[in-house]
């Protein structure tokens, strides 16, 4: 298709664009027709940073080269590789260094921490999630359940949007935590739901829920490097994410966890333990008994995957460039702009599901086309064949999510232009 020139408001807004210098720093996918693809699949697979193929090749010459003195030797020795990782991503999720680390992946640290933090009574052994959870979490919560002899159908609380509408209310969750009140073991909740792309209030259900003294984990798999979360203050007792969306840490990325530091000092909680997490400075003494570490590095299992942490280097050293406080201003304007894009020119043909309200977006866009399923089927496979690359998630909703650090206001133009195109309007 022969592409209509961006508008005057396109072009001033990318022009006056602070960050727009980052997106030659990323290697983004072509289209079917050989030109750059429109990526908004940011919320899925971050693209790839330039710098994190000279980070992978770094990592493969010292190995080709030292060999096991890498561990000890370069400039990132091996031993230590994850240490580089904890001040930008404390940073990122609002934490001290020592409460974060970069270790294992997402669901693997959910299950290692929810071994520390779900310790149920008989009288306290529920689980708050939100319905519908993301799949990998509501497994990792009810084999958790049944693994200390619990059955889901009672021990299992699911919170989720009034009949009738989308969202979940704030109002609601604190509400289902009261009536769980003493029998409230955990509150599991997302820091950005996955398929609306609602930003929850972390700090104000942290806070209900721990009046109720019942603890709270968050999953900032779709929150990290899209919204400023503050995990410390809120009082959040652990959090867990992956690198591989908005951080654009590459597939499979090494993931992250954050433990607060009440619990981090306590040695004596329970905890699956790893050699990698016991006490650096006597860790190849090679004593029988475990000493964690302190800080959520003693929740760590093995030695540092280093090749599957070496583009997060990259990446992070981006975000630390641009800045979250730049990064979410920009964030907020590109999903503003798409947002009256829709209601200018699609209205009635296109239902945006993620509220308007500053506060309770980040990049996503969670859309659904009028008619149901089926033309919003078509309306994505448009998409995709004109390069614009989206997600489609089962049943009937188109993520398209504008990400500040590779994304422009003309994109996001074209991305609504075509999706009009798409639903034949006007
Ligand atoms: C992406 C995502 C996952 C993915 O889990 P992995 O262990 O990284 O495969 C889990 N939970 C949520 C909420 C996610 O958004």
């Amino acid at each position: 298709m022969t592409e209509p020139p961006p508008s005057a408001a396109a072009r001033a807004a990318d022009g006056a664009d602070a960050l727009a210098a980052f997106r030659e720093r990323f290697r983004l996918p072509l289209a079917p027709d050989g030109e750059r693809a429109v990526y908004l699949c940011g919320n899925s697979l971050g693209p790839m940073p330039v710098a994190a193929a000279e980070r992978v090749a770094e990592v493969l010459e010292l190995w080709a080269t030292l060999a096991v003195r890498g561990h000890h030797s370069g400039p990132a020795p091996w031993m230590h590789y994850h240490a580089q990782f904890a001040a930008p991503l404390a940073r990122l999720v609002g934490a001290a260094p020592g409460e974060v680390v970069a270790m294992n992946t997402l669901t693997v640290n959910l299950n290692l921490l929810l071994v520390s933090f779900y310790r149920p009574t008989r009288a306290r052994h529920r689980i708050l999630i939100e319905r519908p959870a993301f799949p990998s979490d509501r497994y990792a919560v009810v084999s958790q359940l049944r693994f200390h002899g619990y059955a889901p159908e009672e021990a299992l609380l699911e919170v989720g949007a009034r009949p009738g509408e989308e969202l979940l209310r704030t109002e609601d969750i604190v509400a289902a935590i009261e009536r769980a009140g003493a029998t409230l073991a955990l509150v599991l909740l997302p820091g950005v739901q996955y398929l609306t792309g609602q930003v929850l209030d972390v700090e104000a259900i942290t806070r209900a829920a721990r009046r109720q003294g019942a603890l709270v984990g968050w999953d900032l798999a779709h929150a990290i490097g899209n919204v400023p979360v503050a995990l410390h203050d809120a009082g959040a007792d652990f959090a867990v994410w992956c690198h591989y969306k908005y951080l654009c840490g590459g597939p499979g990325a090494a993931a992250g966890a954050f433990v607060h530091e009440r619990h981090g000092r306590d040695a004596g909680l329970p905890r699956f333990a790893g050699w990698w997490g016991h006490d650096a400075a006597t860790r190849f003494a090679m004593g029988p008994d475990f000493v964690p570490m302190a800080g959520a590095e003693g929740w760590q299992q093995s030695n540092p995957p280093v090749l599957a942490l070496a583009p997060l280097a990259a990446a992070l050293a981006e975000f630390d460039a641009a800045g979250l406080g730049r990064l979410r201003a920009k964030s907020l304007a590109l999903t503003a702009f798409a947002r009256q894009l829709i209601a200018a020119r699609l209205a009635g043909r296109i239902a945006i599901i993620t509220p308007a309200a500053d506060a309770e977006r980040g990049c996503q866009l969670s859309l659904r086309v009028a008619g149901g399923p089926e033309p919003g089927r078509r309306a994505f496979a448009a998409l995709t064949a004109h390069g614009v690359i989206g997600d489609w998630r089962e049943p009937d909703v188109i993520r398209l999510a504008p990400a500040p650090l590779y994304n422009t206001f003309a994109e996001v133009e074209r991305a609504v232009a075509l999706l009009g195109q798409a639903l034949g309007a006007p």
